[in-house]
C-alpha cells in the first residue's frame, strides 16, 4: 500500500461517491448540482428554487473519509473502500461493505453485480476486486499454511423474507440457536477455488436477482443483496466479509403509497435502513441497546457488527442531477450519520 491509501486503524469508512451524468440527463439539460472539493468535501449547490429545502442548502458541506468524484474508476474507489478489509478477514475478522443511495445513483455499477458478458456495463465492481484479491492472500506464505477454505453465498432480503440466489430463489428461514448465533437455515454455501469459480457464481445469483425486472421500479431496488466470502479453517468460520448492494433508499418513503404491498415494502425498507445505520454506529463502542432484531437485515448481519475485529465501510452513491437533489441531501445526511463518533 501506497502512502496514500487508507489508513487502517478506523472501524468505520464512510464515503460518497457521485456518479456522471448519463447521456439521457445531458440530451434533457439535467443540471449537474454536486462539486466534489478536495479529497472529501462534498457540495450541493441549489439555484434558489426549492423553497421548502433552501435552508439546507446554502452549500452546505458534508466532510467524509473520501468523496469520489465522478471520474474515479471502480478499481480506484475499491482500493480506499473494500481493500483494506480484505486483510480483516485474514485476521479473523469480520467485514462489511454497503452501497447504499436512491435507485439509480450506481450501487450496483459499484459493486459490480453486472459485469456478466450479457450485459452492456462489463466493467469490474467492488465484487469481483475483492474475490480477486482474497485468493492472492491465500497464497501468501503468512496465510497458506493456515489451510483456509473459500467459500461464497448470495441472497436477497426482500420484504423481510431471506432468498438464496444461489439456489433457485429458495425461500429460507432465520434461524437463532441456543448460542445467540444466526443462521440461515439451508442457505447454500458455494466452495470457491479461483476467482473465476465466484464471478460464476455472482453471475448465476444475478440472473435470478434481476429476472423479468428492468425498470426503476423492478424489485432489485427493494431488496438487500448480500454476498458473502467465507472463510473457513477446518470447517470453522475464520472471517467473513459481506458486500451489500442495500435496497434503494428513496423505497423506504413509499410509505403513503396508494398499493398496500408497496407501503409495506417501504416500511420494511425504512425499518432495515434506520436499524443499520444505529448497528453501523454502534460499532466499536458498548452499545447496550443495537436493534439487530429491528430487521432482517440487521438479524443477520449481527455477528458483523459485534466483536472486537470487525470494520465496515459504507459508500453513499448519490445522482449529479438537480432532480435528484433531495433525495441526494437525505443520502448525504444518513451517511452523514454514520460516521464515526
Ligand atoms: P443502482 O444500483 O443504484 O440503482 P446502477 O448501478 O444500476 O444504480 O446505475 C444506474 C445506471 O447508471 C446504470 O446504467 C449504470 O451503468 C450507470 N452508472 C452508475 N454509476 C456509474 C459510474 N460511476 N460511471 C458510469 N456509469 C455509471
Ligand atoms: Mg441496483
Amino acid at each position: 500500500l501506497s502512502h496514500s491509501d487508507p489508513v487502517e486503524l478506523h472501524k468505520i469508512c464512510v464515503c460518497v461517491r457521485k456518479r456522471p451524468l448519463s447521456k439521457k440527463e445531458k440530451l434533457k439539460r439535467e443540471i449537474d448540482v454536486i462539486t466534489i472539493s478536495g479529497k472529501n468535501v462534498v457540495l450541493v449547490h441549489e439555484p434558489k428554487m426549492k423553497v421548502d429545502l433552501s435552508k439546507y442548502l446554502d452549500n452546505q458541506p458534508f466532510r467524509f473519509d473520501y468523496a469520489f468524484d465522478d471520474f474515479v474508476t471502480n478499481e480506484e474507489i475499491y482500493r480506499f473502500t473494500a481493500k483494506p478489509l480484505v486483510r480483516t478477514i485474514f485476521e479473523r475478522g469480520m467485514a462489511t461493505c454497503f452501497a447504499y443511495g436512491q435507485t439509480g445513483s450506481g450501487k450496483t455499477h459499484t459493486m459490480g453485480g453486472n459485469f456478466s458478458g450479457k450485459n452492456q456495463d462489463c466493467s469490474k465492481g467492488i465484487y469481483a476486486f475483492a474475490t480477486q484479491d482474497v485468493f492472492l492472500l491465500l497464497e501468501q506464505p503468512r496465510y497458506k499454511d493456515l489451510s483456509l477454505k473459500v467459500s461464497v453465498s448470495f441472497f436477497e432480503i426482500y420484504s423481510g423474507k431471506v432468498f438464496d440466489l444461489l439456489n433457485k430463489k429458495t425461500k429460507l428461514r432465520i434461524m437463532e440457536d441456543h448460542k445467540q448465533q444466526v443462521q440461515i437455515v439451508g442457505l447454500r454455501e458455494q466452495d470457491v477455488f479461483s476467482a473465476d469459480d465466484v464471478v460464476k457464481n455472482i453471475d448465476m445469483g444475478n440472473n435470478y436477482r434481476t429476472s423479468g425486472q428492468t425498470s426503476a421500479n423492478s424489485n432489485s431496488s427493494r431488496s438487500h443483496a448480500v454476498f458473502q466470502i467465507h472463510l473457513r479453517r477446518n470447517h470453522e468460520l475464520y472471517g467473513q466479509f459481506s458486500l451489500i448492494d442495500l435496497a434503494g433508499n428513496e423505497r423506504g418513503a413509499d410509505t403513503s403509497s396508494a398499493d398496500r404491498q408497496t407501503r409495506m415494502e417501504g416500511a420494511e425498507i425504512n425499518k432495515s435502513l434506520l436499524a443499520l445505520k444505529e448497528c453501523i454506529r454502534s460499532l466499536g463502542q458498548n452499545n447496550n441497546y443495537t436493534p439487530f432484531r429491528a430487521s432482517k437485515l440487521t438479524l443477520v448481519l449481527r455477528d458483523s457488527f459485534i466483536g472486537e475485529n470487525s470494520r465496515t465501510c459504507m459508500i453513499a452513491m448519490i445522482s449529479p442531477g438537480l432532480n435528484s437533489c433531495e433525495h441526494t441531501l437525505n443520502t448525504l445526511r444518513y451517511a452523514d450519520r454514520v460516521k464515526e463518533l
